[in-house]
This record gives structure tokens, C-alpha cells and sequence, in this order.
């Protein structure tokens, strides 16, 4: 009997094909394609930063956006079950792309941090929202619109929580990348050029480097 070993070559492998074959659709609401907006995210990520994982939720913030709807539906019934059983009153709130992306990610191996970064993209944009009243006019139009439907700015006692958490900070900077990678026809590396960092990162958290 042979059994099959998943290694980071071969997940590394299936995420950068994903990326590639299902990128192609619009961003939603804006002129450029879901895999341009990822990997300009990416790019603006790794000039800012050498921290490995910042630069990977960059690439990866809306993998939720990718992934087929049979295991959209899935995901986001393993999410709302993990909220149920973490409250007491059961209820579970909206499941979105982030929470689908960072689920995904986690069964794949990569670390808490690019899970957590990847969830947080959109809370992020709720925080930033609330505390720098000039954040807002710098939205697009289609992110305007996604926010009212994502509950608006937080409110005083949600922005005294995100704060306090974990890697706020990293989180707002991706948002603001998130923001800006919307440039059309921008030259930036192609998905290739991340492939041996996923890798990488995947056996850094294995070996339980990371
Ligand atoms: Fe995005």
C-alpha cells in the first residue's frame, strides 16, 4: 500500500497554479484583475518589508477569492462551526473571504501570522476606518460599498480590542497596501517570483521555525 505525502514543494505548487488559473476575473468592482491586485499587494509588501510572512498574507490576503465555490461552501460551514462552538450564544456572524482565505491557509500549513494577516484585512479596513476619519475618502468607490456591507467603521469598544491584539500594526500596513494595489497595467514580478518563499515558509513551519 503506498501512502501520499503532501510536501511544501507540491502545496507550493498548487497554490501558485491556483493563483494563476482562477485570477483572471475582475477585482471586484475595479479595472484590474485579481491576480494583478495580489501580486501588486505582494510587490508593495516586499518593499516595505523583509518579514517573510507579511509579504506571503500580502500575496494571499484574498485567496478566499480563489478558490472554487464547492470549497467556499465548505470552508465557511468549518467557520461557522468553530464560532458556534466558541460562544455561548451560538451565533456566528458573517463569513467572509478573509475568514474562508485564512482557514484555507491554516489546513495548508502556513503560519498563525499569514492566517491571522489574512483574516484581519478586512476588520483592518473597519479599524482604520474609525480612527483616521481621512482613510476613508482614500477607499474606491467598490470598497466604499464593501464596507457598509462589512458592518461599517468599529466601533469605540472594537477598536480598544483590535488594538490591543496581536500584529495590529502589520495589519494595517497590508490594508493600506490592499488600498493601493489597484494600479492598471502595473509591471510588478509575477506569481514565479514567490513560489520558493511559499515553499520555504511552508517548511519553516513544519520543522516548527515559525
Ligand atoms: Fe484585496
Amino acid at each position: 500500500m503506498s501512502t501520499t505525502t503532501t510536501t511544501a514543494h507540491d502545496t507550493a505548487t498548487a497554490i501558485t497554479s491556483l493563483l494563476r488559473d482562477h485570477g483572471q476575473s475582475d477585482y471586484i468592482g475595479e479595472r484590474i484583475s485579481q491576480l494583478a491586485h495580489s501580486l501588486q499587494c505582494a510587490h508593495l509588501a516586499s518593499t516595505h518589508t523583509s518579514d517573510p510572512d507579511t509579504i506571503l498574507a500580502g500575496l494571499l490576503h484574498d485567496i478566499g477569492q480563489f478558490l472554487p465555490e464547492a470549497q467556499v461552501q465548505q470552508l465557511a460551514g468549518e467557520v461557522q462551526h468553530l464560532r458556534s462552538s466558541d460562544n455561548e450564544t451560538g451565533s456566528v456572524g458573517r463569513v467572509g473571504h478573509e475568514d474562508i482565505g485564512a482557514l484555507y491557509l491554516n489546513s495548508l500549513g502556513f503560519s498563525a501570522k499569514v492566517c491571522a494577516l489574512v483574516a484581519a484585512h478586512v476588520p483592518a479596513k473597519r479599524y482604520l476606518c474609525a480612527v483616521e476619519p481621512a482613510y476613508h475618502d482614500t477607499l474606491s468607490e467598490a470598497s466604499k460599498t464593501s464596507l457598509r456591507l462589512q458592518g461599517g467603521p468599529m466601533s469605540e469598544a472594537e477598536v480598544k480590542q483590535w488594538k490591543s491584539g496581536q500584529w495590529s500594526e502589520e495589519m494595517c500596513r497590508l490594508r493600506k497596501w490592499d488600498d493601493e494595489a489597484k494600479v492598471v497595467d502595473l509591471k510588478v514580478p509575477g506569481v514565479e517570483a514567490y513560489d520558493g518563499l511559499i515553499e520555504e515558509h511552508l517548511e519553516a513551519v513544519g520543522k516548527g521555525q515559525r
